[in-house]
């Protein structure tokens, strides 16, 4: 067993990595460590041999994640640029790695007539992070697909999962302790067939009343049971509601934008202002969507 900075890898491995880098809110503090592995096995000697109180943060494309301005200690581990398989393995079974994108997996899908699919590419993360996450839109969502799932523990062993070994539920997913995946298999209909039109008519309709070329994460707040997040924040009078750089969209009120150099402490204040005033408007408690992680700055 050894700290991170004293094992060899052949992949990279890099000190105080500003995760402002990693991150679609282009906010927050570094990871301690951040690990990109060359292959799987590089991986699992890693894990066999880090120390097992080393903390260990698993990484997608990080459009869900805010990191809060004092980093994250221990290790970052971002496996995407290894896990990039994507096949079809019969007539109605896709295997993807985690580090695919989910736009990637429903274009391919298309291609190959695999339905329905198409709600994967209003999804702009890996498919680790829509496993992670039970990502959804447009009434689709990643675990009603899955037949199965590949994982990797902190021993660097790895095991072939069923659904059933998960509790999902809407933007949740519990299951097996300090595991990560590494890919799944999805099962798509036989008569579902997707369409281009029908995907660029959606990702027509999300950049109509998205702001998507701001910096964000996406919807902040799952929405509560019967209603809409952005109805009740818009509601509370809050559009364009701003703390330093960080502002409620004008365009959509469930998304936070990073307006002008937002730190991360801005955004989770902001998280907060905006949690509260629709408590005391309308007395719903809101819950966050965004995986909020790391230490507060010092
Ligand atoms: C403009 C915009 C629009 C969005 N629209 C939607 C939407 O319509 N629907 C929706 O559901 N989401 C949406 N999101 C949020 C986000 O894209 C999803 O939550 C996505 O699944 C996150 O994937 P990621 O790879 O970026 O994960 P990250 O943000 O990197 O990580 C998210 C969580 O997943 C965990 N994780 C990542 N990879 C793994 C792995 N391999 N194994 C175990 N855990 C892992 C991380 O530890 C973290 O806890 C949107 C985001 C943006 C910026």
């Amino acid at each position: 067993m050894a700290a991170a900075r004293d094992l060899a890898v052949h992949g990279e491995m890099r000190f105080n990595e500003p995760m402002s880098r990693h991150t679609s809110w282009r906010a927050g503090g570094p990871a301690e460590a951040f690990f990109e592995p060359a292959s799987i096995d590089d991986l699992a000697s890693f894990l066999a041999e880090l120390d097992r109180d080393t903390p260990l943060f698993w990484h997608g494309v990080g459009s869900n994640l805010l990191v809060r301005d004092g980093g994250l200690p221990g290790v970052v581990v971002s496996a995407k640029k290894i896990l990039r398989d994507l096949e079809r393995l019969d007539q109605y079974l896709v295997g993807a790695g985690a580090g695919v994108a989910c736009t990637q997996l429903a274009r391919q899908c298309v291609r190959w007539e695999l339905g329905p699919s198409e709600f994967f590419a209003g999804i702009p993360g890996t498919v680790g992070g829509a496993l992670a996450m039970n990502a959804g839109a447009h009434g689709g969502e990643t675990w009603e697909r899955v037949e199965s799932i590949r994982t990797i523990d902190r021993r660097g062993e790895i095991h072939e999962r069923a659904p059933a070994e998960y509790t999902v539920g809407y933007r949740s997913v519990t299951g097996p302790a300090n595991e990560w995946f590494l890919g799944a298999t999805f099962r798509f209909e036989a008569d579902v067939i997707p369409s281009l039109e029908n995907m660029n008519a959606m990702l027509e309709r999300r950049k109509r009343t998205q702001p998507l070329g701001l910096p964000s994460c996406g919807s902040v707040f799952r929405n509560p049971a019967g209603d809409y997040s952005a109805r009740l924040i818009e509601a509370a009078g809050l559009k364009g509601y701003r703390i330093g750089g960080a502002e409620v969209s004008e365009k959509h009120a469930n998304f936070i934008i990073n307006r002008d150099d937002a730190s991360a402490t801005d955004i989770e204040e902001l998280i907060e202002h905006v949690r509260q005033t629709v408590l005391d408007e309308s007395g719903v408690s809101l819950t966050h969507e965004v995986r909020i992680v790391g230490e507060l700055p010092a």
